[in-house]
């Protein structure tokens, strides 16, 4: 890949983009997906248009993958088209001794392969165990849990074009940027 094309930014979809829920949470969904009830986050068309334009954009999330099929179009503006969408059968499972539970990572080394160099990719994330083995490579998100005044995005939006230009974003500490664009 030539030095200067675009950072890769993979982003995940529930309680980063959006909130999918069995209950109604009392107001309308933007979009029901089998039994749930599918909340954008506040902001996510000009959130994905800008990001865009200034990167390569990948979809990556745990979730099954007929479900990310299902949620994917209903969320991207008609020009957009990710170099990936990814579901759960990318994803690496393994078994958290702490939660007694089995749950699925998103490993870099499947992108690596597609041959991105990882000193230009982000991956933006609500929970930070599911990207553990490149943290370096994170931007944590707080999570979106469908309050309709979430104003979340435009913040990340800016955050993520002031790492545009940086040769290896692995070096950059990247905890504490919501407190600083809040
Ligand atoms: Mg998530």
């Amino acid at each position: 890949m030539e030095p200067n094309s675009p950072i890769l930014l993979i982003l995940d979809l529930d309680e980063t983009l959006i909130y999918a829920s069995e209950q109604s949470l009392g107001w309308d969904e933007d979009f029901v997906v089998g039994s749930y009830s599918v909340y954008l986050r506040p902001h996510l068309a000009e959130f994905l248009t800008t990001c865009a334009a200034g990167f390569r954009l990948a979809i990556w999330s745990t979730a099954t993958d007929a479900y990310v099929r299902s949620v994917v179009p209903q969320i991207l503006p008609p020009d957009i088209e990710p170099v990936f969408i990814w579901g759960r059968s990318r994803c690496v499972r393994s078994y958290n001794h702490e939660e007694f539970e089995e749950e699925y990572l998103k490993d870099l080394k499947k992108v690596k392969r597609l041959g991105y160099g990882l000193k230009r990719v982000l991956i933006a994330d609500d929970t930070p165990r599911k990207v553990r083995r490149h943290y370096g490579n994170a931007v944590y998100v707080p999570p979106f849990f469908g309050d309709p005044n979430d104003d979340t995005l435009p913040g990340l939006a800016n955050y993520l074009l002031s790492l545009r230009d940086v040769g290896n974003v692995r070096r950059v500490e990247k905890r504490g940027w919501a407190r600083a664009e809040g």
